[in-house]
């Protein structure tokens, strides 16, 4: 079984590496950090030898990096069974600050149309397959309006929604994973004690069971906090 993973080295997307390659699957994913994806890459080809891992660099938040990546994997396995567009980055400024346009649209790129792309990219071959499942890492910030950040994550949001009816009948699941705060280095700097925050493998372990269900359900949206509430 293939999965590819967005943003992957560290934090959410770090856990969901761990836990598919843990079940036995393929995994390609990518970060900016030529360096760490290396490192995931020796590390994840010694413990699972069997397994096939497809790292790149890859900027998320450029079109042509993407396409290019999506296909590159979708050469070297023909099916996808699981896109997990989780690469994003919280970087909120304010909206009437004119100063701030560049900073916006490149968390809108890196956010939103990093998903769109990817999506369209590896769509043909789950369209193929008559079978997928695509997650999007939305956020608790998909429907509550703290910063500019949530405009990104509405509109992942409302990319999740749109795709689910587009493809339904294609035996094509799409699922909007909406964590509150979870520990990842996201949050460095920020002095909270640590049990105000999910683990991100708990973020996973929830991707997991939505796909292991039957493929007459999906799970089309699901939000996860932490016990003691949200930040
Ligand atoms: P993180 O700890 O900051 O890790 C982000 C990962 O994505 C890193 O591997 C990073 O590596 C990569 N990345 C960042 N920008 C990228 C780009 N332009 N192209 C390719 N890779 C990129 O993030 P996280 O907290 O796990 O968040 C993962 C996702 O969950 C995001 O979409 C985030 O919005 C969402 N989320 C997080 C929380 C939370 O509380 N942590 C809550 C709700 C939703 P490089 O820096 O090397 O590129």
């Amino acid at each position: 079984m293939n999965i590819i993973i967005t943003g992957a080295t560290k934090g959410i997307g770090r856990a969901l590496v761990e836990l598919f390659a843990t079940k036995g699957w393929n995994v390609a994913f990518c970060a900016r950090t030529a360096s760490d994806v290396e490192a995931l890459q020796r590390d994840l080809q010694q413990r699972f030898p069997t397994q096939q891992f497809l790292g790149q660099a890859v900027d998320m938040s450029l079109k042509q990096p993407v396409l290019d990546f999506a296909q590159n994997v979708v050469n070297q396995w023909k099916t996808i069974d699981v896109l997990v567009n989780n690469a994003g980055v919280f970087t909120p400024c304010r909206l009437s600050d004119p100063a701030n346009e560049s900073a916006f649209i490149r968390m809108m790129d890196t956010n939103l149309y990093s998903a769109y792309y990817m999506t369209q990219a590896i769509l043909p071959a789950m369209q193929a397959a008559q079978s997928g499942h695509i997650f999007n890492m939305c956020s608790i910030a998909s429907f509550m309006a703290y910063d500019s950040y949530s405009v990104s994550k509405f509109a992942l949001l409302g990319f999740s929604k749109v795709l689910r009816e587009e493809l339904k009948t294609q035996h094509i699941r799409v699922t909007a994973v909406m964590p509150g705060a979870t520990l990842t280095p996201s949050w460095d700097g920020v002095d909270l004690p640590k049990e105000r925050f999910m683990q991100p493998e708990d973020v996973a372990a929830t991707v997991w069971h939505c796909y292991e269900l039957s493929k007459h359900t999906v799970v089309e949206e699901i939000v996860l906090r932490p016990q003691l509430g949200d930040i």
